[in-house]
């Protein structure tokens, strides 16, 4: 993955598992459901992998066949939300 596209992805960040705390950045509200969905679970996946190895990928996949519409979904909307 790019790390432009990462870091419009990571706008949502976990405080660490002591606090099991996600935090959300705002303008993520306006986005679709399922794209909101796509980066808790991406971030879920960080708790285990942390980093983005074929093992991260393969997590996803595996827990939402579909993450890549949905991430390419947000990155559209990431860059019109964004640069409003
Ligand atoms: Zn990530």
């Amino acid at each position: 993955m790019a790390a432009g596209a990462h870091r419009r992805l990571c706008v949502s960040r976990l405080a660490g598992p002591v606090t099991g705390k996600l935090t959300l950045n705002p303008w993520l509200v306006k986005a679709p459901r399922d794209c909101i969905d796509y980066v808790i679970l991406h971030e879920l996946c960080h708790l285990k992998e942390h980093n983005h190895s074929p093992r991260f990928f393969k997590l996803l996949d595996r827990h939402m066949p579909a993450w890549r519409q949905r991430k390419a979904r947000l990155d559209e909307l990431a860059e019109i939300i964004l640069n409003a």
